[in-house]
């Protein structure tokens, strides 16, 4: 088994980059492809940029180039909710694009038009692994729901109140609906984890620095204690 492991930036893959043991390194599409063992098993992890584009280009390379069985996101979102805070766990168990819109034509918001599902499920397999994953992990509280990806840095209250409204979202982010996507085109099955830096408020981007470091642990904690359970 292969197991495909996608961060958008540095910071949350940099833990996995530290601990992996290298096989081979390739760069495609800008990206660098490390393959290797990481906590016992046999991964490949890339950094993909920000972005539904990369996101997509990426999970497109991993299921060619290396043919892998599983992919597995991991980083950091908006908290979308008061009950969730910086370096709690959201476990997707789906996703939706919340910037697409053919609503003129009268399709429901995120509905990616002529596509036969309106949202991309997670792996149900995956998903509980990841919930006893994050049982063993302590210092954070952890959902699962929906999560919401999207081409924007999302910071403003009218906005998460419509996401939530909308689509029932926990979180909110740039990348995971679309390697959703990718892999639900390619009957791939994946999970998206995502540990809360910012509560995608008028001060999203100051928390997101600051909460950067504990929200990449505590996803890093979450994905060691699954590759431990896999
Ligand atoms: N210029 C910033 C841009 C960060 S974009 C930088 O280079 O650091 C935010 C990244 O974190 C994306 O990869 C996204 O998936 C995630 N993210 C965290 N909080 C988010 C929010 N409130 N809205 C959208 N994405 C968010």
């Amino acid at each position: 088994m292969v197991i495909g492991i996608i961060g958008a930036m540095d910071e949350e893959v940099k833990i996995l980059l530290d601990n992996i043991i290298i096989d081979n390194k390739m760069i495609k599409a800008k990206m660098e492809f490390i393959s290797g063992t990481l906590w016992g098993k046999n991964v490949v992890v890339v950094r993909c940029g920000i972005g539904k584009v990369n996101a997509a280009v990426c999970t497109q390379i991993l299921i060619d180039d290396y043919k892998v069985d599983n992919i597995i996101n991991v980083g950091v979102a908006g908290g979308i909710g008061i009950e969730i805070n910086p370096g709690d766990i959201v476990v997707a168990d789906s996703l939706v694009q919340h910037d697409m819109d053919t609503s003129a034509f009268g399709d429901k918001l995120g509905q990616i038009p002529r596509l036969e599902v309106f949202d991309f499920k997670c792996d149900n397999k995956l998903v509980r692994i990841a919930k006893e994953a994050c049982k063993s992990s302590s210092g954070h509280k952890s959902f699962v729901g929906r999560i919401v990806s999207g081409d924007q840095f999302i910071a403003d209250v009218n906005k998460i109140k419509w996401l939530q409204g909308e689509f029932r979202a926990l979180a909110c982010e740039m990348e995971g609906a679309s390697i959703a996507q990718v892999a639900y085109l390619n009957s791939l099955p994946f999970v998206i984890i995502r540990s809360i830096s910012d509560n995608a408020n008028s001060g999203a981007h100051i928390d997101f620095e600051k909460f950067i470091p504990i929200a990449v642990e505590n996803s890093t904690k979450i994905l060691k204690n699954m590759l431990e359970a896999m």
